[in-house]
């Protein structure tokens, strides 16, 4: 079986989908693995990198690309181009004799779908926050970094075929927050009350060297930026330390976060769904709980 990766980039460094992509590899048999890595198809459309991929995916089983919204498009584009079965945000994958075996959440995440699929090629996003990242690569790696581990597969640099251009690339200019990469994550929900609220999971995620996360209704109250939406329409994390506060654990919040190492809920109801999936529960008010909370930890550090 040979594979071939998609490795997205930003601003040319590896994105932490890639990373996690790449996570995947333990899967196969390495010297099977190979990887289009190249800085410059930032430049261009989904729609031509999937045909530059496509040129050359005769020659693999599996195409895989991360789970973000640019992977999972160039994905199901290689599949249309290809007529190979097209799989967006698989969470895990395994090679049976007579084909592949592919889990996906549907419905919100309320179900997972077990699927097979009768050959083994196939173009595939990863959904973010299924593997690890791989450890012997960061985001700072470079082309030589890669080929360390894996095969690189040059792209024809021929543009003549390109029916859209990337004219411009505009980031936005929002408050930055780096909440995919962040080991602890102080995430708080409508249950906090208020913005100024909010100061009391600033205070906690200083102490403990994380970031501050938020369920949906806390965003749509304007209490805090997009950026920081946890769930099913916002961010899929994985930190090491999820500390959950005045969230009820809707599935909708839960698929983004139920994946985290270690996870504290702090809560007034103690039947709260986030409670099923906690390792640590505190049934109370968070503001008293809090500020407890915060000081214990800065007496500790
Ligand atoms: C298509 C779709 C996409 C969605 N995407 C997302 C998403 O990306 N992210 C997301 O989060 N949601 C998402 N939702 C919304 C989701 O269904 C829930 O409505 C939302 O997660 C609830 O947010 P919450 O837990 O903050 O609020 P609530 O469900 O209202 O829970 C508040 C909690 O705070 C507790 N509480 C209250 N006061 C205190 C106190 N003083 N101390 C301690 N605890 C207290 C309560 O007991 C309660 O459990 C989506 C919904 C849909 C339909």
């Amino acid at each position: 079986m040979r594979v071939l990766y998609y490795l997205e980039t930003s601003e040319g460094r590896l994105t932490g989908g890639s990373l996690e992509l790449l996570g995947s590899s333990g899967l196969f048999d390495k010297k099977s693995c190979f990887v289009v890595f190249d800085p410059e198809l930032e430049k261009k459309p989904e729609y031509e990198i999937a045909r530059l991929i496509s040129d050359k995916a005769k020659d693999f089983d599996l195409i895989l690309t991360p789970g973000s919204n640019h992977g999972k498009a160039v994905a199901s584009l290689i599949s249309g181009m290809l007529s190979l079965p097209g799989l967006n945000n698989v969470t895990k994958l395994s090679i049976e004799d007579d084909g592949l075996e592919i889990t996906r959440p549907i419905y919100a995440a309320k179900i997972l779908e077990k699927m097979k699929v009768e050959t083994k090629r196939a173009a595939i996003s990863i959904r973010i926050g299924s593997f690890d990242r791989m450890d012997a690569l960061s985001k700072e790696s470079s082309v030589a970094d890669i080929e360390k581990y894996f095969q690189r597969i040059p792209l024809s640099k021929n543009n003549n075929n390109e029916l859209v251009k990337v004219v411009d690339t505009v980031m936005t200019v929002t408050e930055s927050v780096n909440i995919e990469e962040a080991p602890v994550i102080v995430a708080g929900g409508r249950g906090m009350a208020s913005a100024e609220n909010f100061n009391m999971l600033y205070d906690l995620a200083d102490a403990l060297g994380g970031v501050v996360g938020a369920s949906l209704p806390v965003v749509d109250s304007g209490w805090i930026d997009k950026n920081h939406q946890i769930g099913q329409s916002g961010r899929t994390v994985r930190p090491s330390l999820y500390i959950a506060v005045g969230i009820s654990g809707a599935p909708q919040h839960q698929v983004g976060m139920a994946e985290s190492g270690y996870i504290v809920a702090i809560n007034m109801n103690p039947k709260a769904p986030i409670f099923d999936i906690a390792n640590l529960g505190l049934v109370g008010d968070f503001r008293k709980l809090l500020p407890r909370f915060t000081e214990e930890v800065i007496k500790r550090k």
